[in-house]
């Protein structure tokens, strides 16, 4: 069997949970599971994060697999519906939809009269991604509060930049005119905005990337409470002693400054580990940490082990998790952890905690 596998660890899974209850006492949690959660697998995060009150898929499939498994909760489609189906199935499963625009609202006024729907009224608050604007808002929701197949409606905003300081203030004003006019609950915090921001929390938060363990902020750093769910981990599957001048992989990127030895990873940028990740990148090998050499593959990286003793085939070798922060590989890559976690898709997980 290829030796990659992403360990996925539930304990520190639901510590972070936990630990996100700690900074928003007050509010109801709405865990994020999308894209797979986050690429460490829909259902047995759900199962891991029990403790939230809701959760947020974006696609139907998804909110049905939870669903069929017996999560009872609150489970809201972000984007909401792309078509009368998709509505039409949310009633039946008491699933609760974002509506943010108006071709959303065309499926509402065609939906069954006896059907029942809790909605997401999705404000345009500065992001200028979905939602209505403020100025439109009033009408829309005299029309949906009007409408008897319309249960519950949930004010919900996203923020552009609540990942830098003030970067919440142009919208909150915004935030703060719905407040003074809507007598409803609201929801607008995400990761970053629930640790820089506790004026946003209100009724529900909506947390994302502090579930796994990693940091919203664009920095390396990680957040010292919170722990990495994932680990991705392979093997050396071979070595090779190279001259001095000699190159490494596609390009010869890596050229060796000196004779050296250096082992062969099964993984690649097929596996998610990021293409972009520069010669250098740090990565362990049995257990210590060293770095990579010359470009990433589509399923191998090469690792400098020169300076690692007793490295043979079948040495463990950690790309990111518990002893190497996935934010310090993503910064290396030049992205962010989300786009590395999302992208482990194919590797076989292995769940423990
Ligand atoms: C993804 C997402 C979140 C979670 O964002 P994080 O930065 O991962 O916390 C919250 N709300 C919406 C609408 C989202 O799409």
């Amino acid at each position: 069997m290829r030796p990659l596998k992403a360990l996925i660890n539930l304990d520190n899974a639901r510590q972070n949970l936990a630990y996100i209850k700690s900074l928003a006492p007050s509010s109801k949690i709405m865990a994020t599971l999308k894209a797979n959660a986050y690429g460490h697998g829909l259902t047995l995060m759900a199962t891991a994060f029990n403790d939230a009150d809701a959760f947020s898929v974006l696609t139907i499939d998804d909110a049905i697999e939870l669903r069929e498994v017996g999560f009872d909760k609150k489970i809201l489609l972000l984007e909401g519906p792309f078509d009368q189906d998709d509505l039409n199935i949310a009633a039946a499963y008491h699933f609760d939809m974002v509506i943010h625009s108006d071709y959303q609202l065309a499926l509402i006024r065609q939906l069954d009269k006896h059907k029942k729907i809790n909605i997401h009224l999705k404000v345009n608050t500065g992001m200028n991604r979905l939602g209505f604007t403020v100025e439109k808002v009033q009408k829309i929701y005299q029309q949906l509060k009007n409408d008897t197949r319309i249960d519950e409606i949930i004010f919900m905003s996203h923020f552009a930049n609540a990942d830098i300081e003030n970067g919440t203030d142009l919208q909150a004003k915004h935030i703060d005119t719905l407040l003074k006019t809507f007598n409803e609950p609201f929801s607008v915090a995400n990761s970053a905005a629930i640790v820089n921001q506790i004026s946003t929390h209100l009724d529900w938060v909506r947390p994302g990337i502090m579930l796994y363990g990693a940091t919203p902020f664009d920095r390396d750093l990680p957040l010292e409470q919170l722990k990495p769910v994932m680990t991705l981990r392979s093997e050396i599957i071979a070595i090779q002693d190279i001259k001095k001048g000699e190159g490494v992989g596609y390009g010869y990127e890596f050229i060796a400054p000196k004779d050296m030895r250096i082992g062969i990873v099964a993984c690649g940028y097929a596996d998610g580990y990021p293409r972009h990740a520069a010669s250098g990148t740090p990565i362990m090998v049995d257990g210590i940490q060293t770095k990579t050499v010359g470009r990433v593959s589509m399923d191998m990286i090469a690792v400098d082990i020169n300076d690692i003793p007793n490295v043979n085939y079948g040495s463990s070798v950690e790309l990111w998790g518990e002893n190497l922060s996935v934010d310090l590989v993503a910064h290396h890559a030049k992205t962010v952890s989300y786009e590395l976690l999302c992208a482990v898709s194919s590797a076989s997980r292995v769940y423990y905690g």
